[in-house]
């Protein structure tokens, strides 16, 4: 469809030229007539253990541009029928993490003037809590699918109560979230305490452990979701550390025994139908990746997640 942006074709363009933008799609300072906004939150401030996701949305763009128009798989055609620009990034402040929360909302609530599902690009999961302040600011509490080793529930670290670490217990107890309608996907590893998951399950959050989901195809549980939680306005949160090292090792902290990449695809894809307002991919930390991996996966799953938004037309 000519009248709405297309990224560049390899064809027209060698791969390795041309913006660095997410799918060298064309970039826009204004949101207006846009349906989905790309964005980068360059940010590794708030993690814990290895940093480097502030090189993710730089990383992640490069990795993109492999990336075609076409869904061969699921018949997706995104940009046949929705309008979509890269925004760039988000000129958070390096040296302040609440600082750089609070560019995030106030981005936020700027971006959301518009009738435009924001897609971030991330940044440590800490971006995770400012967005959904604006989401649920904008359209009230939302559904919330979150796939992730950790369930990132603390109260507080080092005495902290916003870092990578907090943000969906911060997003609980400020109503940004509807717990009954919260899916926590791929939990794994060791903890501090046997209650580590079971307090967010006292919420209402649905947990569903790595260990349960090994050797399974993903497809129906997505479709349980997507039944469950019906047509309330939805926020997918995906940490890449959710895969499995194996397939996503340039991430700041990774857990053996995770979700492959089919499954990944599994789920994204069951997806389809839900009211998604918007989703993020964080956790992409490309210097512990030389291979370009991780952030290639990354590229692919917000390809996925842009396959299954709301408008997507299917040939
Ligand atoms: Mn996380
Ligand atoms: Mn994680």
């Amino acid at each position: 469809m000519a009248d709405k942006n297309q990224p560049i074709s390899g064809n027209d363009l060698a791969r390795f030229s041309g913006p660095n933008t997410f799918m060298r799609l064309p970039s826009a300072n204004d949101l207006a007539g846009l349906d989905v906004a790309v964005l980068g939150i360059p940010m590794d401030i708030g993690t814990s253990w290895r940093s480097g996701t502030r090189f993710g949305p730089k990383e992640v763009r490069a990795e993109s541009a492999m990336l075609r128009p076409y869904n061969l798989q699921t018949g997706a055609a995104p940009f046949d029928s929705l309008q979509v620009a890269d925004i760039g990034d988000l000129a958070i402040n390096t040296f302040s993490l609440s600082q750089s929360l609070c560019i995030i909302k106030d981005s936020y609530d700027a971006i959301l003037k518009y009738d435009v599902v924001p897609m971030a690009i991330g940044g440590d999961h800490s971006i995770t809590l400012p967005i959904l302040r604006a989401i649920a600011k904008r359209h009230g509490p939302v559904a919330l699918v979150h796939i992730d080793a950790h369930a990132d529930v603390n109260d507080e670290m080092f005495g902290e109560r916003e870092t990578h670490g907090t943000v969906f217990r911060r997003a609980y107890e400020e109503g940004l979230i509807n717990p009954a309608k919260t899916y926590q996907i791929g939990l794994r590893g060791t903890g501090y305490s046997a209650e580590d998951f079971s307090e967010a399950a006292g919420w209402g959050f649905q947990h569903f452990p790595a260990h349960e989901l090994w050797h399974k195809p993903l497809a129906n549980l997505g479709a349980e979701i997507r039944r469950d939680i019906g047509d309330i306005p939805t926020y997918i949160s995906y940490d890449i550390d959710s895969l499995d090292p194996a397939y996503a090792p340039g991430t700041g902290t990774p857990e053996i025994g995770g979700l492959t990449t089919p499954q990944a695809l599994e789920l994204i894809r069951s997806l389809k139908g839900l009211n998604i307002v918007g989703c993020d991919l964080v956790e992409v930390s490309p210097p512990y990746d030389t291979t370009g991996n991780t952030a290639l996966t990354g590229a692919n799953l917000l390809y996925e997640m842009l396959c299954v938004l709301p408008g997507v037309t299917y040939r």
